[in-house]
């Protein structure tokens, strides 16, 4: 998969994509990370790349001009690929999210920065709006990096287990369940005794349950869209009639 990313910092990106996973996945080429300046692109003596907003009001605001001519020099006119804004008014991030963003063979991602980019770069170029979270950036690219790591794992042959993203937090509507490793017994806590018992039936019974168990405890509101059993569903009826229990007598 091919990422362009427009940007006026592409130099914070490498401590991150030349490590690791990422690394690994470009070295083999299947992620292919290419990173644009965004301000290589200006015209004019200073290189100029923002201007006060028009109505006043503090800040300055990404000119359009850089901007289209550094996306429709790279990737045409009109763009051959989708082109994400990343802004905290954008559509939230989410797994389902990077699952359909891994099907796509290229991806554009444009990074603002100050009080964000002119809103005709909104309007006449971008095709896609994405938010990571209801909290403001200084600019989009740690939100570019999230998303581009994301996408990345979920990629054929990126993680060594190709079975991982699919057992992970989020990606059947429950949180995952505990992980232990050796020592089995630390600082005098112990490993649970199932996970040692080398019972693989009962070891993912009692991870299916410690991954519900997680779920109801700490993301509710999770548990409505995950598709579970009838004996699920008769369990979680029965820990929330213990709480409501406790509750009274509390
Ligand atoms: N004034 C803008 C607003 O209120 O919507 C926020 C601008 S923010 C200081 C600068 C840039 O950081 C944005 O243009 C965007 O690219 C990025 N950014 C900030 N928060 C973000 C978030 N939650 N998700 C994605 N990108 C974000």
């Amino acid at each position: 998969m091919r990422f362009d990313i427009f940007t006026l910092f592409p130099e914070v990106f490498h401590p991150y994509i030349d490590v690791s996973i990422i690394a690994r996945a470009r070295e083999r080429g299947l992620a292919e990370i290419y990173l644009h300046n965004i301000r290589d692109w200006t015209t004019d003596k200073h290189h100029v790349v923002d201007d006060e907003p028009y109505g006043g009001g503090g800040g300055m605001v990404m000119k359009p001009e850089p901007i289209f001519k550094a996306v429709e020099g790279v990737l045409g006119s009109p763009p051959t690929c989708p082109v994400i804004l990343l802004t905290p008014q954008g559509r939230p991030f989410t797994q389902a999210v990077a699952r359909e963003l891994a099907q796509q063979p290229h991806l554009a991602l444009l990074c603002g920065r100050y009080e964000g980019v002119d809103e005709r770069v909104r309007q006449h170029l971008v095709t896609d709006e994405i938010s990571i979270g209801d909290y403001v950036l200084t600019g989009g690219e740690l939100a570019a990096m999230v998303v581009l790591d994301a996408v990345t794992r979920l990629l054929p042959g990126v993680l060594g287990d190709p079975d991982a993203p699919a057992k992970d937090s989020h990606a059947a509507g429950l949180l995952e369940h505990p992980h232990y490793t050796r020592p089995p017994v630390f600082r005098g806590w112990e490993v649970p005794e199932v996970l040692r018992s080398g019972d693989h039936g009962r070891i993912a019974r009692w991870r299916r349950e410690q991954s519900l168990r997680r779920t109801w405890e700490r993301r509710p509101d999770l548990l409505a869209k995950a598709e579970l059993t009838p004996e699920e569903q008769e369990l979680i009826a029965r820990w929330e009639a213990e709480r409501q229990r406790e509750a009274r007598e509390a």
